[in-house]
This record gives C-alpha cells, sequence and structure tokens, in this order.
C-alpha cells in the first residue's frame, strides 16, 4: 500500500472554501491510487473561535494558575472540531472517510503536558481503515498517556502528528500543506525578496525550524530524518512545486576552503521574545551550582551562554522570565536584564572556520546601524542576538548580504 501523510494548518482549513480545496487535493491522491492519510490542525488562527489560542484564553480567563493538564484536554478539542469537519467535507464527495482522534489512532506520549513526547504509536487502528479504503482524516497535535491523559505535542505540533505516522505507517512521504509555498530562504512575512528553496537536507531544516522559522516544527523533521522519509512543504492555495526535504550528501564532501566557493548560507531565520540575562559574581563553584541546579529545577532552558570569570550571561525566553527572577532574587544575586531581544541566525552547511562568514555578518549589521549583543555559532548556524527593535532589518540586511535575495 502507497501511503501519503497529508497535514494541514490552521489557515488551510479556515474557511468552508478551502477546506473544499484540500478535500479535493486529498481525494485526488486517492484517485492516484495512493492511501492517504490526513492530519489537520485547528481551524484557523489567533482571534479564530475554534483555534488553540482562543480554546486556552477560554480556560486561562477563568484561572491562569498551574493547569497544564486541563489545558491540554481543551486545547485537543480544536484538532477533533476540526478532523470531523474536514471528514465530512470528504464524505460530501462522495469517498468515505472518518475523523480519528490521536487516542484512537494509537499515539502513546509521555506525561509532559503541553508538550509531550511520543513514545510509541499502535497503527492498527488506522491500517484497518485504510485496508477499508477509508480516508482517516486524524486530529493533529495530541495523545494520551499510557494511563489514559491526554497530553499536546508542543505548539505547532500537527506537524509532527503527520511525521510520526508516517514513521509508523511506512509512508512513501509526508506533505506538509501551509499558507506560504515552501521553506524560503526567510520568512516572506519579513524579507518580500525571500525565495523557495527547492531542495533542502534534514539538518538545514532542523537548524532553522529551530531557530524560529516556524513552516515546520523541529520534532517532525528529527522523526522525518530518523525514518529517511522525504517531507514535502507545499502551498495549499496553489500548486507549485514546494520544497522537498531529504538526506543530501554535502556533509560528506570536504571543508570548503572559502566563502566564495559555493553559497553555503542557505536561509536567515530569526525569532524574539528572548531576554539576555547577566548574573554577577567571581566564579565559584557554590554559586554556579546553586544558579545551575535552579534553572534545571524550574526547568529554565537557557541559549546563548557565555560563562566569564566576573559574570555568567544567557539567553531566556521571555515566558521564562519571571521564574528566573525569582530565582535570582530568592538567591540574592546581583543580576541585570535587557528585555525585548531577538536573535538572527545565518543557516547554512559546514560554516564554522570559513574565513569571513562571521565578517560578513558583523558588516552587514553594523552598516545598518544595529549592535551585536551576544554572539554563537555551530557547525551549520551563526547566530547574533540584537534589540528585538531591529529584527526585520536584520534579517534583510543578511538576507542580501549572502545574495539570497538573487
Ligand atoms: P501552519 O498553520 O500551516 O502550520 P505556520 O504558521 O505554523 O503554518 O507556518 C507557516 C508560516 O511560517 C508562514 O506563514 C511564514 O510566515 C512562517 N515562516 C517563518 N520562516 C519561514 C521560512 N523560512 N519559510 C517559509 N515560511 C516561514
Ligand atoms: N493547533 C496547534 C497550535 O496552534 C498545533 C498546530 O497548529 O500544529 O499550536
Ligand atoms: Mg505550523
Amino acid at each position: 500500500m502507497d501511503i501519503i501523510v497529508q497535514k494541514f494548518g490552521g489557515t488551510s482549513v479556515a474557511t468552508e472554501e478551502l477546506r473544499k480545496k484540500v478535500a479535493s487535493k486529498v481525494v485526488a491522491t486517492k484517485e492516484a491510487g495512493k492511501s492517504p492519510i490526513v492530519v489537520v490542525s485547528a481551524i484557523g488562527r489567533r482571534g479564530d473561535n475554534y483555534a488553540t489560542d482562543t480554546l486556552v484564553n477560554m480556560a486561562t480567563s477563568v484561572y491562569d494558575g498551574d493547569n497544564a493538564r486541563d489545558l491540554d484536554i481543551i486545547m485537543s478539542v480544536g484538532e477533533i472540531i476540526s478532523s470531523v469537519i474536514l471528514s465530512n467535507t470528504i464524505k460530501s464527495m462522495g469517498y468515505k472517510s472518518q475523523a480519528v482522534t490521536g487516542f484512537q489512532a494509537g499515539i502513546i506520549t509521555d506525561n509532559h503536558f503541553g508538550d509531550a513526547d511520543v513514545l510509541k504509536v499502535d497503527n492498527k487502528y488506522l491500517m484497518d481503515l485504510l485496508n477499508k479504503g477509508i480516508i482517516p482524516v486524524v486530529a493533529g497535535f495530541q495523545g494520551v498517556t499510557e494511563a489514559g491523559e491526554i497530553t499536546t505535542l508542543g505548539r505547532g505540533g500537527s506537524d509532527t502528528t503527520a511525521a510520526i505516522l508516517g514513521e509508523a505507517l511506512h509512508a512513501e512521504c509526508v506533505e506538509i500543506y501551509t499558507d506560504v509555498d515552501g521553506v524560503m530562504t526567510a520568512d516572506p512575512r519579513v524579507v518580500k525578496k525571500a525565495k523557495v528553496i527547492e531542495e533542502i537536507d534534514y539538518e538545514e531544516i532542523y537548524q532553522m525550524a529551530d531557530e524560529g522559522a516556524k513552516v515546520v516544527h523541529p520534532r517532525a523533521v528529527a522523526v522525518a530524518k530518523r525514518s529517511n522519509i522525504p517531507m514535502k512543504v507545499k502551498n495549499t492555495l496553489s500548486d507549485s512545486k514546494g520544497t522537498i526535504i531529504i538526506q543530501k550528501n554535502h556533509y560528506l564532501r570536504k571543508a570548503r576552503k572559502s566563502l566564495e566557493e559555493e553559497n553555503m548560507i542557505r536561509a536567515i531565520a530569526h525569532k524574539s521574545n528572548i531576554s539576555q540575562i547577566s548574573v554577577f559574581f567571581d566564579d565559584n563553584m557554590e554559586d554556579n551550582d546553586i544558579l545551575m541546579n535552579n534553572l534545571t529545577k524550574f526547568q529554565v532552558s537557557i541559549d546563548l551562554i557565555n560563562f566569564f570569570t566576573d559574570k555568567k550571561v544567557f539567553t531566556v525566553d521571555n515566558k521564562d522570565l519571571n521564574k528566573v527572577k525569582n530565582i535570582l532574587e530568592e538567591n540574592k544575586f546581583k543580576y541585570s536584564i535587557i528585555k525585548n531581544c531577538s536573535k538572527v541566525t545565518a543557516i547554512g552547511h559546514k560554516i564554522r572556520g570559513i574565513p569571513g562568514v562571521m565578517g560578513k555578518i558583523v558588516r552587514a549589521l553594523s552598516h545598518s546601524g544595529i549592535n551585536i549583543l551576544q554572539s554563537s555559532d555551530s557547525y551549520t548556524t551563526i547566530s547574533c542576538l540584537i534589540k528585538e527593535e531591529h529584527i526585520e532589518k536584520a534579517v534583510n540586511a543578511l538576507h542580501a548580504e549572502f545574495n539570497l535575495d538573487k
């Protein structure tokens, strides 16, 4: 059986007209002799009646305390509604279809509410439907623990559902349908000249997604890579070719000697809502332990970490800022905070150590009047922390500097 997983994001199923378009793509796949498994997100975006943010607001406007378990129950409803409506749309076109919850699809997770990991998938229920010629429409973003608690897979997690089902049912491909033409050289909402990348390696798109390019969830990419299933990112509204994500072999090639040999920067990603924290103490084991143990205890994940002899500098997501302040106050640390920061990242392959890459980044940012607050690099990325007010200018400047506009 040639199984294809087709995932449609919230904006792709936002109106009846769009749902008919989606249904006709699914039906065309069926008519081509394939067995589609559809995965859907909650209908619409922030502000729409059944969108995830709306459901969260309904619950948190009544009580905003420690509530992760119950929030997962209400959040899972958005995708369930969407699966029934889309399944009915497919049925109205004369095809057999059935809405399926994450629980029914056999998606078993750990109990990390709000950001659960999938432990295993029992594919029997979906295989039975496919064997009967029925098109399953699975509610994305959700699973269930062994103990029967409903969980969600982290914001944007319907992509993960699609990849997990692709792996569990040995699909030939996982298709992610969204509201842009594919994976692009930067967020097209920020860079008007952003171009579609026709073919990209799992590792590169993973880094892009992890550094803020939300077009596909990093965990979904990791699963697709693990199972070596090609993933395509396409526009629901057009027939453009989109992007194919596959294993490329350029990591096996020799490291290049210069930046000019090939345009090795593939994309610029960015994320905002970051704060930079500096904690002032002279290096000593006790203070280091207090700081690090508390950050771990309160599950604060830190990034861009630089430890100097007289101060420790790192960044956190703004959502964790209050937790960090409490830790620093309670332990009487001296500290300073720069709020409203953003991180801009250039992604490529084998860029570390290539002469000129960092130079180009510094030049492009300083010519645009942007100060770099901190920087970091890895084998495939170079990131700079800047003030949030400069992010649009920064992404566009780096996009142009690395010739991605052309
Ligand atoms: P969906 O609801 O379909 O899952 P998302 O909003 O999660 O859609 O992801 C699609 C959005 O990702 C696009 O509208 C675009 O603004 C944003 N995006 C950010 N970076 C990129 C990029 N490099 N390429 C394409 N889209 C990007
Ligand atoms: N509806 C969920 C969210 O908004 C999951 C998703 O869209 O993938 O995060
Ligand atoms: Mg998404």
